[in-house]
Parts: C-alpha cells; structure tokens; sequence
C-alpha cells in the first residue's frame, strides 16, 4: 500500500512541476529496468527512473504514470548503473604505441575523453602528467564546453631529477624538487592552478633507480604539509609496504597504487583507517605488465581491441615482445606482487577503508583506456569482493574522493543522469559490465558504447 501510494505522489509532484511550465527541460522516463544505483543497496528489478533536464527526479520500482509529453524507453532486460569514475588514470601522453609529452596536444585528450566515456567512464582523475595546456583543457572540461569524461586533474605531480617518474614516459611537466624548502615553494606555484589533489612519486620504479633516487621522507613531508595548508589532499604512487608506512605518518591522503611487496600488517591497516587514507588499488596495471607474455582471455574480445591505439594490438601480440616480456625483470615481480595486491585490497576493504577505482590507464600503451576499468572491476572480484561492492568503490566511491558525489555517483533524486546502461547482469558476472547499451550523459544519451550492436 505504502509503495503504491509513493508511486502515485511521485507522479502527481511530476505532473505538478511538468504544468508548472518549466519549459525546454525535457522529461525523460526509463521503464522496466534494473536499477543498481551505486549505494549499495540491493538491485531493483522493474524500476522506472525519471529525468527531467540533466537530473534524476525519482527511481520508482513498480508501475508508474507515464505522465503526457514524457519521453517513454522502454529498458526491459536492461541494467542501469552510474556511470563509473576513473581515480588513477592518465590522458594525452598516449599516442599509437607511444607515451611521451609530444603527443599533448587538446585534439589527443578530447579523443581520449571521449574514449573513456565509450567505455562508461563518465569522470577522471588523471595522476599529475599534464603538459602546460592541461590546465585549460581541465577547466573546460570541468566547465562542460568539451565533451566526454569529465577530466580532474593533479595537473603537475611532484618526483625526483633523474628518477621518477621517468621523462621518456611523457612526464615532463614534473616538479623535481631537491630540497624540502624548493618543494614547498612548488606547492604554492601548483596550488594557484587548483589541482583536485597533489600526486608524488615515490618508488624505485622495480629497482631501476637507487634507493637514494626515491623521494625523501624530508621532501615529501613537505610537500603534504604545505599541500594541507593550501587544503590540497596528496596521493602517492608507491609499491613498497616500508614507503606506505612512512607516508602514512607524513600524513599521505591517498594511496594511489596497490602496496604489492608484502601483506600489509593489522596494525598499519588500523592507523589507515584512523587517517581516513583512501586506497586505490590499480590490480590491473600489475597484470597489464605480464598479461601479453601469454593470450589473455579477452585478446580477441572487440571490447578490448576497440580500446588500443593503433599499432598496440600488433605490438602485443609480436613474438618479440612476447619475449621482451618474458625476459624482463619486472614480469618477475609483477607476478609476485598481483596476489599480494589482491590480499591486501581485500584486507584494507574488509576494514572499511575506503577504496576507489583507478587503473593508471594512458600511462603506456598496454593500459588501455575504457577497457582497463572494466579489467580491473575484475580483477577487485578476483580479489574477493563481491560485484555489488565493486560497483558501489567504481562509481558512488569515486564520486566521493572527487568530492563531486553531491552530483554524482548514485542514481537518486537530484542527482546527475549519467547512467552505465548494460544488456546483462553485472552481479551475475562482473564481466557483464563490457555488455554496455548506452552511456547517458546530464539525461541525454552520448555513446551506444565501443563495440556496435
Ligand atoms: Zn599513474
């Protein structure tokens, strides 16, 4: 009874505000789908969602008025999510099979931003790579005068001369500083731009530079300290459980790579949670960096393949750089250190850390932008969560570590119409999230997604 009742004043409130005359804002009603709308909360099956302009005005289980003038779509056997967010990605270095600075240019990030949003990733936090136009390419992202994903950025992170993160790979827009004081100065010069969050490199990149080479507790201390006092939050790129330990006493915000050389202790997973660090695995990197040495499952999936740069798919799938793979030396610790990030990320979930999605996707060519969110929703499976929990981390999580989830990140009432539309149940199957239907963007629909049908 009482359901029947909501349902006949949510229609009634629709036709109140439809004969109100708000006029050029359509009404657009999606009926009979299956709703899982990022909270959490169980799917709903025979779910209406009503959009007027770009938001949600309700999400009604059941039978609902369709009201005179309403756009009617029928979405039977259709699952709607909110659309995902992308905390640990990269845009504009990528080009064919290379990553390099040169390749920065706004033609290469509106088509990456585009891509993205094919493949159902409606936001970005790219990880402090931009070259100097980024700034303006942010903003007007930010300001809806580009289409695609919605790019935040760190802008220009903070590593080491000669060390991390390596130039070759396009990051030459780094702040290098070599003291804490020259650190601190950067912070301010990079606080003027209003980045979403200050990135730091601090990792040995699998041994290839020297300890000393990492950056040091002194610098980095710094750099959060004065990053706090402009009410900026610092994400590290790390690998080593030794470096999470130290920077979680620093004061770090976020942790932006798996910790991959142990099995994090109980007691460090109880002070993250003190500090209200989040944690953003990127599991799929780690398997990206050895998956081509054999055939993956998903080689010959169009859903991959429409991902790649040209040339990629050739690179990958030459004999020489299969044995390239083979041989390298980071192959060997990449292997070792997938299940332990598959421990700890579900050790770290269980305490109730929060947790976000983020792949490092466009820092090289085999991290495939679009595909590799739905790779590593897997892969957070794979780790023991449950595909309900994946879901909530890779939409409403990242809305709110990108302090956008006032907007974003749910399907409820006022919030955003940016909706993942799939043809099969992702809770069955965590792969059934690369059957997408649709991306909707502000209550209008922008891609039927990579691969055609
Ligand atoms: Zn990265």
């Amino acid at each position: 009874m009482k359901s029947i009742l909501s349902i006949a004043l949510v229609a009634i409130s629709y036709f109140a505000s439809a004969q109100s005359g708000d006029a050029g804002q359509t009404t657009t009603i999606l009926t009979n789908a299956t709703v899982i709308d990022g909270t959490g909360k169980p799917a709903m099956p025979n779910t209406a969602i009503i959009i007027k302009g770009d938001k949600i005005v309700s999400v009604t289980r059941g039978k609902i008025a369709v009201p005179g003038g309403a756009i009617q779509i029928d979405m039977t056997g259709k699952y709607i999510l909110p659309s995902l967010i992308d905390c640990h990605s990269h845009v504009g270095n990528l080009k064919g099979t290379t990553t390099t600075g040169d390749n920065y240019t706004p033609e290469n990030v509106r088509h990456q931003l585009l891509r993205f949003q094919d493949y159902g990733v409606s936001a970005i936090l790219s990880m402090g790579t931009e070259q100097s136009i980024g700034v303006a390419l942010r903003d007007s992202s930010l300001a809806g005068k580009i289409p695609g994903a919605a790019f935040y950025s760190a802008l220009f992170g903070f590593g080491v001369k000669g060390a991390m993160p390596p130039e070759s790979m396009g990051m030459t827009h780094v702040y290098r500083p070599q003291s804490a004081q020259e650190a601190a100065g950067m912070v301010q010069q990079l606080a003027r731009y209003h980045p979403q969050v200050v990135k730091i490199w601090v990792d040995d990149f699998y041994g290839q530079y020297k300890k000393d080479q990492v950056m040091q507790p002194a610098v980095y201390t710094a750099i959060i300290r004065e990053a706090h006092k402009h009410g900026l939050r610092v994400a590290a790129h790390l690998y080593y459980l030794s470096d999470a330990r130290r920077l979680i006493d620093a004061g770090i915000d976020i942790i932006a790579h798996s910790i991959r050389d142990s099995v994090i202790d109980d007691a460090l997973v109880a002070k993250m949670k003190k500090k209200k660090i989040t944690y953003i695995p990127t599991l799929s990197l780690d398997d990206f960096a050895y998956a081509y040495e054999g055939t993956p499952d998903w080689l010959n999936d169009p859903f991959f393949q429409n991902a790649l740069e040209p040339g990629v798919y050739d690179m990958i799938t030459s004999a020489s750089y299969k044995e390239k793979i083979g041989k390298s030396s980071v192959t060997a610790q990449e292997k070792e250190a997938l299940p332990k990030a598959l421990a700890n990320l579900l050790k770290i979930y269980q305490a109730g850390i929060p947790v976000a999605l983020g792949t490092d996707a466009g820092a090289s060519p085999i991290r495939a932008q679009g595909f590799a969110e739905h790779m590593e929703m897997a892969l957070m499976v794979q780790a023991g969560l449950t595909p309900m929990q994946v879901l909530q981390i890779s939409t409403h999580n990242g809305a709110v570590l990108l302090h956008i989830d006032k907007d974003k990140g749910t399907l409820e009432p006022g919030k955003k119409a940016d909706l993942l539309i799939l043809e099969k149940d992702p809770l069955q199957d965590i792969r059934n999230t690369r059957t997408i239907y649709a991306v909707w963007k502000g209550g209008v629909k922008v891609s039927d997604g990579p691969v055609s049908h």
